[in-house]
């Protein structure tokens, strides 16, 4: 997902490119708003965490670009090619050491596991969308 601040610094092609770039092929792809409570249900595995409030805040505050990218090892790849979730920890030319404003507005989401992957891709794509 290119996240709210990602859209506003107007970067979601050089995101997609950096992941196309690494040989990960994009299979779906649309840009949503979400509200509040789409953001909740997304992130429910946070919601005892102290941020989850300000997360779906953010995460609702403006479009977001979800996309499916296929290709070998593909949750490993996406999460290195993003960087760590503190961008002063992301190591250098990962999209969240060029681009991430903070701890929180860190411009991208990846799956972390295919177990998160099976649940998020089916928030927001049906089978009709998945070009895979
Ligand atoms: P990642 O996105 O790298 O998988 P997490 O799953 O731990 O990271 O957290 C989900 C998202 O919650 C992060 O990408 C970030 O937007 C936000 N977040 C994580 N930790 C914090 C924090 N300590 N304070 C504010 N927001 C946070
Ligand atoms: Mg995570």
């Amino acid at each position: 997902i290119v996240k709210p601040d990602g859209t506003e610094k107007n970067v979601i092609g050089e995101v997609i490119s950096r992941f196309e770039k690494k040989g990960l092929r994009v299979i779906a792809l649309k840009m949503v708003k979400l509200t509040k409570k789409n953001a909740e249900g997304f992130y429910v595995v946070h919601k005892e965490r102290p941020f989850y409030g300000d997360l779906t805040d953010f995460m609702s505050r403006g479009p977001v670009v979800v996309m499916v990218l296929e290709g070998d090892n593909a949750i490993s790849k996406v999460r290195e090619i993003m960087g760590a979730t503190n961008p002063d920890d992301a190591a250098e030319g990962t999209i969240r050491k060029d681009y991430a404003s903070n701890i929180e507005e860190n411009t991208v989401h990846g799956s972390d596991s295919p177990e998160s992957a099976d649940f998020e891709i089916n928030y927001f794509f049906n089978a009709l969308e998945i070009n895979g």
